[in-house]
């Protein structure tokens, strides 16, 4: 067998979502999307706003529930009815644009309170494990601060250590670097790029499209509720097969 049919085997699966669809009152905003993420693999999502790219990631957090369609993790439904949702969702991290980090408690408890409260991790061993992932993201010196002393760029660095802290299977991105001063993108980009190299499967919304073609195993490019298409970015950045994806790029290149 060859390295790119062992990537395609059923084994290699851990996220696949199949002909999911959301609606909003009487606006459709997921028409049938199917989505499979390999282990490891990093899927970036573009499109214009308002095609769909935050409600399909909220749905494969089950934050939303769907109209139609299922969504399988490591081989388990998790949209079965009878799926306890809390306890799937601790095995999936999500991160958003903004607002992520409990305001009161300090960086240290932002990261240990998942662990200790959720998975029943020791306090000690909780504490050390965040003081790790602080230094990982480059915060070792933050753990006594508290969310609002840090820039939009360290809060998202924390966000994502206190999202790796709960050992996800999938970690989601929701355009986490959307509201942050040009300056303090490349930061968390670098944190992304870090956690790639360690194997993370990763699925993320962005706008940053140079970041999306460096880091991406595949680019999924959204519009109007469905997968336009989706490629390897060399294809897709440089010989895109619809013309909307072609007009996307053109306009956000
Ligand atoms: P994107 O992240 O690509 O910008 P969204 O998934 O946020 O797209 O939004 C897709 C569409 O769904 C938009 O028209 C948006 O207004 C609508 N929408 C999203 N969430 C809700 C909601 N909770 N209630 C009503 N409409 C929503
Ligand atoms: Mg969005």
């Amino acid at each position: 067998m060859t390295g790119t049919e062992k990537d395609t085997t059923p084994t290699g699966e851990l996220l696949r979502a199949v002909a999911i669809r959301k609606s909003f009152g009487g606006n459709e905003v997921l028409r049938g999307i199917d989505l499979t993420v390999r282990q490891g693999e990093v899927v970036c999502l573009i499109g214009a706003s308002g095609s769909g790219k935050s409600t399909l990631l909220r749905c494969l957090d089950l934050l939303e529930v769907l109209d139609d369609g299922d969504i399988w993790l490591d081989g388990r439904e998790i949209t079965d009815p009878r799926v306890d949702v809390d306890e799937v969702r601790r095995s999936i991290g999500i991160v958003f644009q903004a607002y992520n980090l409990f305001p009161h408690l300090s960086v240290l408890r932002n990261i240990t309170l998942g662990p200790i409260k959720a998975r029943g991790t020791s306090g000690a061993d909780a504490r050390a494990r965040a003081h790790a992932l602080l230094e990982r993201v480059g915060l070792s010196e933050k753990s006594g601060a508290y969310p609002d002393s840090l820039s939009g760029g360290q809060q998202q660095r924390v966000a994502l250590a206190r999202a790796i802290a709960m050992d996800p299977q999938v970690l989601l991105l929701d355009e986490i670097t959307s509201a942050l001063d040009p300056m303090l993108v490349g930061e968390v980009l670098d944190v992304i790029r870090g956690l790639r190299a360690d194997g993370m499967t990763i699925v993320m919304a962005t706008h940053e499209m140079t970041f999306a073609r460096e880091v991406a195993d595949r680019i999924v490019f959204m519009a109007d509720g469905q997968i336009e298409e989706s490629g390897p970015p060399e294809q897709i950045f440089t010989a895109p097969n619809s013309p909307r994806t072609a007009e996307f790029l053109a306009r956000h290149l």
